[in-house]
């Protein structure tokens, strides 16, 4: 048994008149009527969790599909499909990845056409989704995302255009597999790491990109605009402006201050340069590298880790493992 879990999106998306704007309309069910031989993999039990675009998500939402997904697969399910707006799947399934402590995949899927246009792809999404989330071989690699015929993990999965239906990719990476003739060939595999918690209060985390002739003034403000953590995206391997060093020297004696670069992919240079605003000083005055996670990503850990109590030395560990 493979349980979904609709979420709204660009997949559930249609215009309520013509000449209107698609919003999201149609429930998980009327979904999986529209892909011919969804039976096929086994029962689909539907849970409408809610109706929404992505980018009005909140991380309790998705602690609240978390939660589904447990309560599902400890019932029995073999299996989670979660379909949701493109626009954010990169955040979510990362978010679900790093508390998903389950052998069980929750496959992630969304369209980047709706319903209604000519060539709309969430029918074909929504089938090879329910293929992988119902095979053996997605077991043990944690939270998948699949569009396209292409299987990512969410670790490395990134939206890299507005409107191509082959959106997404895994920078650096490529995809773990495909569905090809409708069975997943799972040809890569993905390290786990621990699962973590997500404490109750959710912390506010900023993110911050570094960018030509920023003088970093809005970093004076974090802590006052109630900021619990930073991530701080960088320009290159970790850079930023001289001018701006002063502000984040102060901002790591208030709150955890990770490093990420704008570049979306590759890791962390840590010992390449010494000027003023490069990675080696950022990280002599505390700042705590990203490794390879990119600032969207970073900020998701950090904030589970400021979530949870961790302190500044675990911080830096699960960052390291990450
Ligand atoms: N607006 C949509 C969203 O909810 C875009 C999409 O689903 O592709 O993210």
């Amino acid at each position: 048994m493979i349980a979904y879990l609709a979420t709204g999106g660009t997949i559930a998306s249609i215009p309520a008149a013509e000449g209107s704007g698609a919003v999201p309309t149609l429930t998980g069910a009327d979904l999986l009527a529209s892909v011919p031989g969804i039976g096929d993999v086994g029962a689909v039990e539907v849970h409408q969790m809610m109706q929404r675009p992505s980018a009005s998500f909140t991380l309790a939402d998705v602690r609240t599909v978390l939660r589904t997904a447990q309560e599902v697969v400890d019932a029995g399910a073999s299996g989670v499909v979660v379909s949701q707006g493109t626009d954010t799947i990169e955040e979510v399934a990362y978010l679900l990845d790093l508390l998903w402590d389950r052998p069980e995949p929750i496959v992630v899927t969304g369209a980047m056409r709706h319903p209604g246009l000519p060539g709309a792809d969430g029918p074909a999404n929504l089938s090879a989704s329910f293929q992988v989330a119902s095979s053996l071989s997605a077991r043990d690699l944690g939270v998948l995302v699949v569009l396209n015929d292409e299987i990512h993990a969410a670790r490395f999965v990134h939206k890299s255009n507005i409107a191509a239906p082959d959106t997404f990719g895994s920078p650096g990476f490529g995809p773990l597999g495909y569905v090809v003739e409708s069975t997943p060939r799972l040809r890569l595999l993905v390290s786990r790491n621990p699962a973590l918690s997500l404490g109750p209060d959710i912390p506010p985390v900023a993110l911050w990109r570094m960018v030509l002739g920023d003088d970093g003034r809005a970093l004076s403000k974090l802590q006052t605009l109630g900021y619990e953590g930073a991530v701080i995206e960088g320009a290159g391997g970790g850079h930023v402006s001289a001018d701006t060093v002063p502000f984040l020297r102060d901002l790591v004696t208030e709150m955890p201050v990770v490093l990420a670069s704008r570049t979306g992919s590759g890791e962390m240079l840590r010992s390449t340069y010494q000027y003023s605003g490069s990675e080696m000083e950022l990280l002599d005055a505390g700042l705590i590298s990203a490794g390879s996670l990119d600032g969207l990503k970073a900020r998701l850990l950090l904030t589970v880790l400021i979530s949870a109590g961790a302190s500044r030395e675990e911080i830096e560990r699960e960052f390291a493992l990450r």
